[in-house]
């Protein structure tokens, strides 16, 4: 099985790129975000401090966390519902950011996102896929830009969905995300030493997939 680790920090494209990249190429798109949302949401439901490690571990084993795959697309299950479209709040963001620092629910989520890896030929995206959960990746890209530019595009995405949100909020939430995200104990957020570093700060997106893709061909063909 081939396995391309796509990291790097909220809003750079991630998700859209690495999606886009997989189906030109056949191979599985698997969004590991999508699980600490999950586990983050489970906490907010249950009204548990999503700082507390404390309080957060026992919710690990109180609940069911599956991946499914519907028309293509990955969907999150928590005990058997789909909540896909409520982990992608701004609040969830902040918790999924909390839940995912502390060792035990990374240690969870790790078996789940190995083996997707293992039967399936996939491009995972995340923080830590290529320096902890596939380091014997085929290819390893961290993808990034400028906080101004992800806190533009993310503005943008969340006024399509409906969502209105301050540019400047988004921004200093992006900035903090980015904090807690690589100064963490915890599979800190950071390149791999042979990661491909993109930065699409001055490219459009189809300029983006069109770079991914041409560096995963070069390293798979
Ligand atoms: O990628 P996304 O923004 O959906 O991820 C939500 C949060 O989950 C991130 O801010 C990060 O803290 C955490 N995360 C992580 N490791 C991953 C993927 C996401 O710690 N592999």
């Amino acid at each position: 099985m081939i396995s391309v680790a796509i990291d790097g920090p909220a809003g750079a494209g991630k998700s859209t790129i690495a999606k886009a990249a997989a189906s030109g190429l056949g191979f599985i798109y698997v969004d590991t975000g999508a699980m600490y949302r999950t586990i983050g949401l489970a906490c907010m439901r249950k009204g548990v401090d999503t700082g507390s490690p404390e309080a957060v571990v026992p919710v690990l084993g109180e609940i069911a966390i599956d991946v499914v795959y519907k028309d293509g697309e990955q969907k999150m299950l928590l005990n058997g519902e789909d909540v896909s479209g409520e982990i992608r709040t701004e609040e969830a963001s902040k918790n999924a950011s909390a839940v995912s620092a502390i060792p035990e629910v990374r240690a969870f989520l790790l078996e789940l996102q190995r083996d997707f890896a293992r039967k399936n030929n996939v491009i995972m995206d995340g923080r830590d896929i290529a320096t902890v959960v596939l380091p014997d990746s085929r290819v390893k890209i961290f993808l990034t830009a400028s906080p101004e530019s992800r806190a533009r595009r993310r503005t943008a995405q969340l006024a399509e969905k409906g969502i209105e949100a301050d540019y400047e909020k988004v921004l200093s939430d992006i900035i903090q995300r980015d904090y807690n995200d690589s100064h963490r104990e915890a599979a800190p957020l950071k390149p791999a030493e042979d990661s491909v570093l993109v930065d699409t700060t001055e490219m459009t997106l189809e300029e983006s997939i069109e770079k991914i893709i041409s560096i995963i061909k070069e390293k798979i063909e």
